[in-house]
């Protein structure tokens, strides 16, 4: 765990999450500025700052963030709709926390290319 990290406080319970879904290695939490109708982030418990910190032995747990994110959109009623799951990287990918989290939006209808 991170201390100065936000999302190491919500696995945490030390910052306040409104969480959707949680198994032993991984939590889903909405959004506090959500950006669709649906917003939520599904992230590892374990803190993982970046995709560029991902080793081979973390195959299976970024596995289990889709598997997860499956879940959260079955429950929210967006699956046959469809959504959009997005993983930010670095400055330029606009990551803004640096502990790994797959944003599940959907509700309405997303533009591609991403701004
Ligand atoms: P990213 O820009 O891809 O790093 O996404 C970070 C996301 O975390 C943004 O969509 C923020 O709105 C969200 N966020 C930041 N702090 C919190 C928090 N305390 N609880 C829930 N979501 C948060």
């Amino acid at each position: 765990m991170a201390q100065d990290c936000i999302f190491c406080g919500i696995v945490e319970g030390r910052v306040p999450g409104a969480i959707v879904w949680e198994d032993d290695e991984v939590i889903a939490f909405r959004d506090i500025s959500p950006r669709a109708p649906t917003h939520v982030l599904v992230i590892p418990r374990r803190h993982i700052a970046s995709v560029n910190d991902l080793e081979a032995k973390d195959a299976g747990l970024v596995g289990r963030l889709f598997l997860a994110a499956k879940v959260v959109a079955r429950e929210e009623g967006i699956a046959e709709s469809g959504y959009r799951l997005v993983m930010n990287a670095g400055p330029d990918g606009g990551q803004t926390v640096d502990h790994i989290h797959l944003h599940v939006l959907g509700g309405r209808s997303m533009t591609w290319p991403p701004g």
